[in-house]
């Protein structure tokens, strides 16, 4: 990320890199919707945000996954090291108000950090492009785009010539939420045994029992039938 970075501010006509996260709902919208899939296709790295894919990997890799990569977690290596490098954050996505009790708690952890523009994710697309400029104006140097999936890589996918001189557009989820407070993860044991996804429905059961039951099934499937070298 520091690398990208400051690449992009000395050549800024570079386009960002686009970063993503695959869990279980991604591997599943990838194999039914094209477009998400030609979007995932797009970007420069995936982590895998997700321990069902950690453990995969064991089973049928030579090179498994070193560990999971959680956005929740890596926000913090990024802030440290952002405060260390001298570089900017935007945080785009969001109800009103939550990525700023977002940014003011991230501060407050991690003194110096540079958190230069924020807005909620609740716009129209013919605002987008204001967005993008508003964004390269503020010299943000990540921009943490949050919107839930799929609309969040389509935004990354669509606008990264609109958002040249940015080093890395990272899409994020439900980061905001999370950071802000306002939804609590899950005990280490079960994030540790790839069980997250069981506290997120307890805690949210009316929008995420659906999309579970819709996409574990599928992503199981994936992971058995697909994974490899
Ligand atoms: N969101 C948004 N704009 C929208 C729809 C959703 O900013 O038009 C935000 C929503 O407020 C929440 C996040 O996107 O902060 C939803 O992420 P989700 O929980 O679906 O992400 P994931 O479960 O994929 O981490």
């Amino acid at each position: 990320m520091v690398e990208d970075c400051h690449r992009a501010r000395r050549s800024p006509g570079t386009p960002p890199k686009i970063v993503v996260s695959s869990n279980g709902a991604t591997i599943a919208q990838f194999h039914s919707q094209p477009a998400f899939r030609k979007s995932l296709l797009q970007a420069d790295v995936i982590d895998a945000d997700g321990m069902p894919l950690v453990i995969a990997s064991r089973l049928f890799c030579s090179r498994p996954l070193q560990e999971r990569v959680a956005t929740t977690d890596f926000i913090h290596t990024a802030s440290e090291a952002a405060v260390a490098n001298g570089l900017k954050f935007y945080f785009l996505g969001a109800k009103p108000g939550v990525a700023e009790e977002a940014a003011r708690r991230l501060r407050h952890k991690h003194c110096g950090l540079k958190i230069v523009g924020i807005r909620d994710g609740y716009f129209r697309a013919s605002e987008e492009k204001g967005i993008c400029e508003e964004v390269q104006d503020s010299g943000a140097d990540v921009l943490w785009v949050g919107l839930g999936s799929p609309r969040q890589e389509r935004f990354a996918v669509e606008h990264r010539d609109d958002l040249r001189g940015v080093g890395w557009i990272r899409t994020c989820g439900g980061l905001f939420d999370h950071t802000a407070g306002a939804v609590p993860r899950a005990p280490q044991w079960m994030q540790d045994h790839g069980l997250e996804w069981l506290h997120r429905v307890r805690m949210e059961p009316r929008r995420l029992a659906w999309r579970y039951l819709t996409t574990n099934p599928a992503a199981a499937f994936h992971l058995v039938t697909k994974t490899h070298d």
